[in-house]
């Protein structure tokens, strides 16, 4: 008898696309042991083919059956049963010669850590406003935010921008604490020099973080709100529910390939929002996720959130922000709140 498994073991939109295969036939499900309608492997192999085709084997590489759990929205919480003997099966079914436990790598058209450094050393060093490159990073950013959530921002909610102050008794307004004028913004991850963006902090504690102080250092905060309504953020901490389900994909007219690389693409991206700015940084190197930036704000976003190098400090919602349109935000005190730092905690590692 062949092993038979239910749609309702994997991610939305499997039984349709089972469906869209062949009938299916009552009988019990080997990953949830329940009993109805079930669909044999050969129907699952073609449904998932191209997820089983993206890998290659590589010694020492991630192992498949781990790729195909935590990198992808395959199967569900129903899925109790015994996962790894299912890869084995699809792998067996797709002609494939991996088993759970090999080691694999994606293939090249995969690798979206490629296109990005492709992107990045044409736009930083060769071509900076003309190149048939840039129409390939356009179509996969516009693929990439796809699979990012929209993050609506609450009017009522605040954010937050920290300086330091230049000795502890002095104190800083709120025209010390908004975006630099036009022409004199410098250079940063999400703005060219000369246009400015506000950068900003979803906690009182990141923002405080984020400006670096030393201990004995005095911090001056700002408050800030939406002006009217709600803002409409690119999250770049967290995947769309349709990001990596194979079985949503097929209905989309791009390949899961594409969808892959769009989705490490934004991973990879998100990272380069989150790595602080220094003194000293080569600003050639904010190019790209300037160009990013400015794509994403032309889709309409008022502005992007992204984690702190700090981590998540101040609560899981510990992020920055990156605000394209500076007359979308108003002051909400009178005066910043000044803080006296009296501990800075680090973490360290042998390396
Ligand atoms: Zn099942």
């Amino acid at each position: 008898m062949t092993s038979a498994y239910c749609g309702k073991c994997f991610e939305r939109g499997a039984t349709a696309v089972a469906k869209s295969i062949a009938e299916g036939e009552r009988a019990v499900c080997e990953l949830c042991s329940k009993a109805g309608e079930t669909w044999p492997i050969a129907v699952w192999a073609e449904a998932l083919a191209d997820v089983v085709a993206m890998y290659e084997p590589q010694d020492g590489g991630t192992e498949l059956g781990v790729e195909l759990r935590d990198q992808w929205s395959i199967f569900s919480s129903r899925a109790t049963g015994d996962i790894d003997r299912f890869i084995d099966d699809l792998c067996q079914a797709c002609s494939s010669t991996l088993r759970h436990t090999d080691g694999v790598a994606l293939v090249e058209a995969a690798r979206a850590q490629d296109a990005w450094l492709h992107f990045r050393e044409t736009i930083s060093r060769q071509r900076r406003w003309h190149s048939p490159v840039f129409v390939d990073a356009q179509r996969r950013l516009q693929l990439m935010v796809e699979t990012r959530r929209d993050h609506l921002w609450p009017q009522t909610r605040d954010v937050f921008r920290a300086r330091m102050c230049s000795d502890s008794r002095s104190r800083l307004n709120y025209r010390d604490l908004g975006a630099p004028p036009a022409g004199r913004a410098t250079a940063g991850r999400a703005n060219s020099s000369g246009i400015p963006v506000l950068y900003a902090a979803t906690s009182e504690l990141v923002a405080i973080y984020e400006s670096r102080p030393v201990r004995g250092a005095t911090v001056a905060v700002a408050h800030l709100r939406p002006r009217s309504g709600r803002l409409r953020l690119l999250d770049m901490t967290s995947l769309a529910d349709v990001a990596l389900n194979p079985f949503e994909a097929e209905a989309s007219a791009n390949t899961l390939i594409e969808l892959r690389v769009a989705t490490d693409l934004g991973r990879i991206i998100g990272a380069e929002f989150s790595r602080p700015v220094r003194l000293g940084d080569d600003i050639h190197d904010y190019v790209p996720t300037q160009y990013v930036a400015e794509y994403i704000a032309e889709q309409g976003y008022d502005g992007v959130l992204y984690d702190s190098s700090f981590g998540a400090i101040g609560g899981p919602d510990g992020a920055n922000l990156a605000i394209f349109d500076l007359r979308v935000l108003t002051v909400v005190q009178k005066a910043p709140k000044h803080f006296a730092v009296t501990g800075v905690a680090w973490e360290t590692a042998p390396v």
